[in-house]
């Protein structure tokens, strides 16, 4: 496995690759890596000849400056997870080397963005849609892997690779979670011993949510009873929770009959937001 911090060191030795035809997948990630993250380098294994992980925490895309500053940092041990799973090429460029040039390019995905994590944290797919796109420039991989865990993102990236004509495949993969049902993230490692026995409540009210909605109750009656059993648990403080369809992103008012409907949650847990959703 060889490291690359430098865009052009990288660039050459894909361009190498590609000359010899071989297919390139690629996995962006922001480190601190998980089991979630390592099924997607998985699955680019699987379909690919060659396998990117990108690791980068992109300042652009944190509306909170508190949550970058904090947000873990540990590509030594990345490195080594990666370099067992069979990883070919991790790219972890520097702030300065990405963003040599401050991007002017202001990007807005209409109603994609209006809801959630769009409406939540303004600027946050701005963010990740430029770093998504220059890394997609960068590598010019076949396949773009990307997580469930974050669906309102699958659903932005999808548009932008649909509205600018790259050319490549986005894959999608469900969420992995710990025995307890949280959904990994790189944040829960910021969970203190207290608030990480709590954290698997939000993945309670998600399956809670998906019987009963599923049994024919109405959305507002099951969003009020999520709203409800959150704010039984005092450490939770809710942000949203919304049941959509799960290409649009647009709130809906009953199931949809094709099964493309999706519960979101997002609640801060002491310092630490998380993120979860279920998909039915
Ligand atoms: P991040 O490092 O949090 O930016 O995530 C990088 C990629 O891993 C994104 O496509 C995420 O959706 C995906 N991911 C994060 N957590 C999980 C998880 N628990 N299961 C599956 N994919 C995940």
């Amino acid at each position: 496995m060889q490291v690359f911090s430098s865009i052009t060191e990288l660039r050459a030795y894909l361009a190498a690759q590609r000359s010899e035809k071989k297919t390139i997948g690629l996995v962006p990630t922001m480190g601190a890596l998980h089991e979630g993250h390592m099924s997607l380098i998985e699955a680019s294994r699987e379909a690919n000849d060659v396998t990117v992980c990108s690791i980068f925490v992109n300042p652009i895309q944190f509306n909170n400056q508190d949550d970058l500053v904090r947000y873990p940092r540990t590509l030594e041990q990345d490195c080594a997870l990666l370099e067992e799973a069979g990883c070919d090429f991790v790219f972890a460029p520097s702030a300065d080397e990405m963003y040599s040039t401050a991007p002017s390019l202001v990007l807005d995905f209409g109603a994609l963005e209006t809801v959630m994590e769009g409406a939540f944290r303004p600027g946050h797919f701005n963010g990740v849609g430029i770093v998504v796109a220059r890394l997609f420039n960068i590598v010019h991989p076949d396949r773009v892997y990307f997580g469930q865990k974050d669906l309102q993102q699958l659903a932005v990236i999808r548009r932008l690779v649909e509205d600018l004509a790259f050319q490549l495949e986005v894959v999608s993969h469900p969420t992995v979670r710990e025995e307890d049902g949280l959904a990994m993230s790189s944040r829960n490692r910021r969970l203190g011993p207290e608030e990480r026995a709590i954290a698997p409540h939000l993945y309670k009210a998600l399956t809670e949510a998906k019987e009963r909605l599923l049994n024919g109750e109405r959305v507002d009656d099951v969003k009020q009873i999520v709203e409800d059993y959150i704010a039984t648990i005092p450490a939770f403080s809710l942000e949203y929770v919304e049941v959509v369809d799960m290409y649009t992103m647009q709130p809906v008012d009953e199931l949809q009959s094709e099964g493309n409907t999706a519960i979101c949650i997002a609640a801060h847990l002491g310092a630490v937001r998380l993120i979860d959703n279920i998909v039915f």
